[in-house]
């Protein structure tokens, strides 16, 4: 398999200052290269999307507002703007611009990638990752859930432009409303979320499956072989059924045991075996991976980069974390990549799935 990976150092400095994940993600691309894993993959560039690209989702006041030029440097500004949502959990600050525009352009780049592989026939079985991307809160003219613009939906319409059947696979604790939103109606593409769901839980939808939107909501301290069950059990039956050509999954890191949400009860071996178990189950479709939340940093970068060598292939024993210039941040657990926390779902967090998952 072909593996592509979004690597761009404008586009992470600028992920960068996402305020709900500040500093993550200069983590996340320092372990990936730490690994060597930027040299094993086939790193692409990110172009910034323009107003243009953005409006073919969002609303034409949305992306102006959004684009504004702002102050740079400096605090962000606590200005309100509760009718495009840019308040509270999604403030605005002072280089939102090229966030937006650069988050939205990884996606759309990414997707590019996998239109090249429509224009030859002959080409192998190729994945996309893209760990800046998978804001799947966004929805067309609001921002929301820290996500201010919707790159799945911008990525897959531009999937669309080729691809006929589409598959979206939210793994992230939150449900994935903006995207399901986007495509409600959509014919050719079938949206599909694991999620936590409780009341009072954001973003509060996500309770029913519709025509076409297929979710699987989950009560607290999902464990590894309730995750997986459902992956078997449910997704791989939708997936051998839908047959799509590509399948897009948000792959937020929010519901490894160590999240600070402290909702599921995921391990990074865990969950990465049921992503490849359900990659593995429909073969002929190309991949495209994204990011998503994840509030432990480190963790993170361990299960995004985890997956990454598994996408590459790479015989990595994943012991000692090499030298790279975040490794301090490793310090407290002595540098190794596994540690109890990553390893071991937490012991007193009860799965009150078990019962529930046939
Ligand atoms: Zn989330």
């Amino acid at each position: 398999m072909k593996v592509y990976l979004a690597s761009c150092d404008e586009t992470s400095r600028l992920a960068n200052l996402l305020p709900s994940n500040e500093g993550r993600q200069i983590l996340v691309d320092s372990l990936i290269e730490a690994f060597g894993l930027h040299e094993i993959c086939e790193v692409f560039d990110v172009e910034p999307a323009d107003e243009f690209e953005l409006q073919k989702f969002h609303s034409n006041e949305f992306v102006e507002e959004l684009l504004r030029e702002r102050e740079i440097g400096g605090a962000a500004t606590a200005q309100l703007d509760t009718s495009y949502g840019l308040s509270y959990d999604c403030p605005i600050f002072p280089e939102l611009k090229g966030y937006v525009e650069r988050i939205a352009g990884s996606s759309i780049c990414a997707a590019e990638k996998l239109l090249e592989c429509k224009r030859n026939p002959q080409s192998e079985r190729t994945a996309v990752i893209n760990w800046y991307g998978g804001r799947h809160h966004c929805l067309k003219e609001k921002a929301a859930g820290f996500c201010y613009v919707n790159d799945v939906v911008l990525a897959i319409l531009k999937l669309r432009t080729r691809y006929r059947r589409i598959f979206y696979l939210d793994l992230d604790l939150h449900h994935g409303d903006g995207v399901e939103n986007a495509f409600r109606f959509s014919k050719n593409v079938t949206t599909c979320s694991i999620h936590r769901f409780d009341v009072g839980f954001f973003p509060g939808s996500g309770a029913l499956s519709d025509t076409g939107t297929y979710n699987f909501p989950t009560k607290r301290g999902l464990s590894d072989a309730s995750f997986r069950q459902i992956v078997e059990n449910k997704i791989i039956p939708l997936l051998e059924q839908e047959q799509p050509e590509v399948l897009v999954i948000q792959c937020g890191a929010d519901g490894l045991a160590s999240d600070p949400h402290g909702e599921w009860n995921l391990t990074i071996k865990g969950y990465t075996d049921a992503l490849l178990t359900a990659l593995n189950s429909v073969t002929s479709a190309h991949i495209m991976l994204l990011g998503g939340g994840g509030y432990n940093h480190r963790d993170t970068a361990r299960l995004w980069c985890y997956i990454t060598g598994q996408m590459a292939n790479v015989s990595e024993e994943w012991t000692t974390i090499p030298s790279h210039p975040s490794l301090e941040h490793f310090h407290e657990d002595r540098f190794e990549f596994w540690t109890d926390d990553v390893c071991r779902a937490k012991p007193g967090r009860r799965d009150e799935n078990s019962l529930d998952v046939h």
